[in-house]
């Protein structure tokens, strides 16, 4: 068991004019262990996005500290940070994100051929990360031709590529029927089982059920969390 994320007191505040600030997060202070499950509830304008960009390295905190494998990262730099973010990081997001009228695998190999990966290795592990999520044979499938819940797929297929410790995804099942949630849901929780540590944004309880631990987060704080496996003090998986 090892602890992979430290927040200490955290604060992200957006000057809005000469006078006004929105203090979007007032001091959070969270520890994530390898192998959670965590989900973040909360109203809107509570300040979840702007966690997730300070936890999916995407923002850097006014004040406060950011350890990532023990390491202080909250200093830096965005090339730094953009660096951290593709070796350790995949997102997963409501609106898929993907090319439209191009095949699943062509959608999971272009950030690897973006990052100068050689063609051949890239179809390699473009055909192995949508096996991993359940779509062998499925292959050439354009995305106009495959439903929501396999369009999220081939987008978790494509956020695996690099083999992230992370996975961070927003509001993931927010466009899909509530069948089709659960298969998504039930891809997470096989991801979770092989390892990767998954941060969630929902506001549907049913979906943050999956999680081992959820928090409430309003007016930038954490106001509670409801913990339903303890890996820290467990010592699980
Ligand atoms: P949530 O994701 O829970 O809806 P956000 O993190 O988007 O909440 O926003 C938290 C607060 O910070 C809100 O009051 C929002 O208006 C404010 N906020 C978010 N982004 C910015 C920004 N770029 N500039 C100014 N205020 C912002």
């Amino acid at each position: 068991m090892s602890r992979i994320i430290e927040l200490k007191d955290i604060k992200r505040i957006y000057p809005i004019s000469s006078d006004v600030v929105v203090r979007a997060l007032d001091g959070i202070s969270y520890e994530i262990e390898e192998g959670d499950f965590i989900a973040i509830m909360g109203p809107s304008g509570s300040g979840k996005s702007t966690l997730m960009n300070i936890l999916g390295c995407l923002d850097r905190p006014t004040s406060g500290k950011y350890f990532f494998q023990g390491k202080d990262i909250s200093n830096y730099t965005r090339r730094q940070l953009a660096t951290l973010r593709n070796k350790k990081f995949g997102f997963v997001f409501q609106s898929f994100n993907l090319l439209t009228r191009t095949t699943a695998l062509e959608n999971v190999e272009l950030p690897m051929l973006y990052a100068d990966v050689p063609s051949k290795k890239a179809r390699q592990v473009a055909y192995e990360k949508l096996a991993m999520v359940g779509l062998k044979g499925r292959e050439t499938h354009k995305t106009n031709q495959i439903s929501g819940g396999e369009m999220q797929r081939v987008a978790i297929a494509r956020s695996l590529v690099n083999n992230p410790i992370v996975l961070m995804a927003d509001e993931p099942t927010g466009n899909l029927d509530s069948k089709t949630s659960i298969e998504i849901m039930s891809l997470f929780t096989s991801l979770n089982k092989q390892g990767i540590t998954i941060i969630l944004v929902t506001h549907e309880p049913d979906i943050a059920d999956y999680a081992n631990r959820r928090i409430h987060i309003k007016d930038g704080l954490i106001e509670s969390e409801e913990i339903t496996r303890d890996l820290s003090k467990r010592g699980e998986r």
